[in-house]
């Protein structure tokens, strides 16, 4: 199913677009590429060559990982809405479900699932890795630091953040997420919420401040 309607951000054109509202990316493995590399989002009108973000609901649904990301933008969210569709999975044991409001969220969840990462330990290695920076005086904004990529056989995470209008890297040893994740498992009641968790920047700070 599509869903769509969106005008040209420069000249105002009607564009067609095709954004799924389900993607299956065992079903559509290509679609996952398209996600990852945002090209997904992106509509070049016609008329101007303005490459225009086109926003919408999507559920993304990785079977084998047994991941589910519901991208709903702000105005979107119904929470009613929400408790109905979470009734309905309820046959889904085991799931990891997730609430992003925006395409480079999803983005980063599927790269941070993809890598065999749980977000809930990479939101503090970000944490962690914000005060160190701070304490450097690397000022840093409140635009959300990313998960970026993980290389190597050592395992070295890169983080992105901008500043001054330019993406900033920082690198992480698998140490640091190991020592997150120890951290996490020694204090179960940091934990995601039932049904379509939010798990960012924010979550973390209700628990660590
Ligand atoms: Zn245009």
């Amino acid at each position: 199913m599509a869903q769509g309607g969106c005008k040209c951000s420069r000249c105002g054109a009607a564009l067609e677009v095709e954004i799924p509202q389900g993607v299956n990316v065992e079903r559509n493995p290509e679609l996952k590429d398209k996600i990852k590399d945002g090209s997904l989002f992106l509509r070049e009108c016609p008329y101007c060559g303005t490459v225009n973000l086109v926003r919408g609901e999507m559920l993304y649904h990785d079977p084998e990982a047994k991941l589910m990301v519901w991208l709903l933008p702000e105005g979107a969210v119904d929470e009613g809405r929400i408790r109905a569709v979470e009734s309905q999975l309820e046959p889904l044991e085991g799931y990891i479900l997730r609430r992003v409001a925006d395409e480079g969220s999803l983005i980063e969840k599927v790269n941070i699932f993809d890598a065999g990462l749980d977000d809930r330990v990479m939101e503090l290695c970000k944490y962690i890795t914000r005060m160190e920076l701070g304490e450097k005086g690397e000022e840093l904004g409140t635009e959300p630091m990313r998960f970026f990529r993980m290389d190597g056989a050592d395992g070295i995470l890169t983080l992105v953040y901008p500043k001054d209008g330019k993406m900033h890297g920082a690198e992480i040893g698998f140490n640091v997420y190991e020592d997150c994740r120890g951290i996490l498992q020694r204090n179960p009641e940091v934990t995601a919420a039932p049904g379509f968790a939010i798990i960012d920047e924010s979550w973390v700070h209700t628990f660590f401040r």
